[in-house]
């Protein structure tokens, strides 16, 4: 009858991509939706350091030495490099599951978990994994559909969970993880060093020259806060341990769990996070993808619109498949019995509410075992 035209298409990965992260240079630059506080970090140290290049440094070079503006150049391009691959990079945003491997996994939830009377909570989505002698929780992102690896997290700001994920910084306007994480420290370090290196400098220029300057203040009180943030970090790093876990208290000695990736070396520890292997991004947002649309109008695939939607389209999607539970398996036992660890980060986001948490939490018929929120209030 009438002739129907296929047209196909070719577009990049990260044109489809969910999440709240924005691209440009065809994806090869990637940052979070926010990026108000990026500018405003370029800007202090541009502004810091034009400052300096132009009222200190001429004096300096002439009455000390010509060397004094060119190592600060040098450090300053490192820092501004430093910067820009952290902020600019994939910081280890793991893919979130296709539609048959969510369907997949929604399965196997269900079947490990039997049946649960409708208006009783189902248990945790929660996989346990020994990982160096330590058993590790493995939980389930809802918005991703994945168990996410040990030491992920959703991020919350950029909608993606993130490998290995630090924390968001508003400041780099990115996440920090697992693929950037070493460029961010060297960052924070070689900032510590410019202001040190400026702040001292300057006190030398006022000295010499007899005069006021505001810059020293100025520079004093940047130097506390970026001098603290690096200091934080090493201590971190000398722990092998995230901030995230610091903040959540993931190694602690309450959880009985030790921190199965610290060499309990100082020099392993450093090593590892920051000379390790570079890993390549399993996002892979510059993939090229095709699709085929018929008619000359073809309307855009599905996909878009949910990533437009955010988080409260895909997590809502999430509330139907909820799992019964008649009998826990004994796997999940130990994780429903210890109470999940709470996190304030902005890192953590939260499973769907209980379908009626009012009826279940009157009705006495539900055992220790139906509910592990109210077995977590008993126990504690
Ligand atoms: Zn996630
Ligand atoms: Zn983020």
């Amino acid at each position: 009858m009438s002739a129907v035209m296929v047209t196909r298409k070719v577009t990049r990965k990260w044109e489809k991509l969910p999440g709240k992260n924005t691209f440009c240079c065809d994806g090869r630059v990637m940052m979070a939706r926010q990026k108000g506080v990026f500018y405003l970090t370029l800007f202090l140290i541009l502004g810091t350091c034009s400052l300096f290049f132009a009222f200190e440094c001429p004096y300096l070079a002439v009455h000390l030495s010509p060397a004094i503006p060119v190592f600060a150049i040098l450090l300053f391009l490192f820092v501004i490099a430093m910067l820009l691959r952290t902020s600019f990079s994939d910081p280890g945003v793991l893919p979130r599951a296709l539609p048959d491997e969510a369907t997949f996994i929604e399965m196997e939830i269900e079947a490990a978990n039997g049946n649960v009377p409708t208006g009783q909570r189902p248990p945790p989505r929660i996989r346990n994994v020994q990982i160096n002698g330590q058993i590790v929780k493995l939980k389930y992102c809802y918005t991703c559909k994945i168990f996410r690896p040990p030491r992920a997290s959703h991020c919350s700001i950029c909608d993606n969970c993130v490998d290995r994920f630090d924390h968001h910084c508003p400041w780099v306007g990115n996440c920090v993880g697992k693929r950037n994480y070493r460029y961010f420290y060297l960052f924070t370090l070689s900032l510590s060093l410019l202001t040190i290196y400026i702040f001292t400098f300057d006190i030398v220029h006022v000295v010499l020259r007899s005069v006021d300057s505001g810059f020293v203040l100025v520079c004093f009180f940047t130097l506390w806060s970026v001098v603290g943030l690096t200091g934080f970090h090493t201590y971190l790093i000398s722990l092998n341990q995230t901030t995230n876990e610091d903040i959540k208290g993931s190694w602690s000695g309450k959880n009985r769990v030790q921190n199965p990736y610290s060499h309990r070396n100082f020099g392993k520890n450093c090593c590892e996070v920051l000379c390790g292997p570079v890993y390549p991004s399993v996002l892979n947002q510059r993939e090229l993808l095709q699709e085929e649309a018929a008619g000359p109008a073809a309307p855009a695939a599905p996909e878009t619109s949910a990533g437009a939607g955010g988080p409260e389209s895909s997590t809502t999607k999430t509330t139907a498949p909820l799992i019964p539970n008649e009998h826990t398996p004994e796997d999940a036992r130990p994780s429903i019995a210890a109470p999940p660890a709470r996190s304030s980060s902005p890192g953590e986001e939260k499973p769907p509410a209980p379908q009626d948490p009012a009826s279940s939490s009157s009705s006495s018929s539900p055992s220790r075992e139906t509910d592990p929120a109210q077995a977590k209030e008993k126990t504690q």
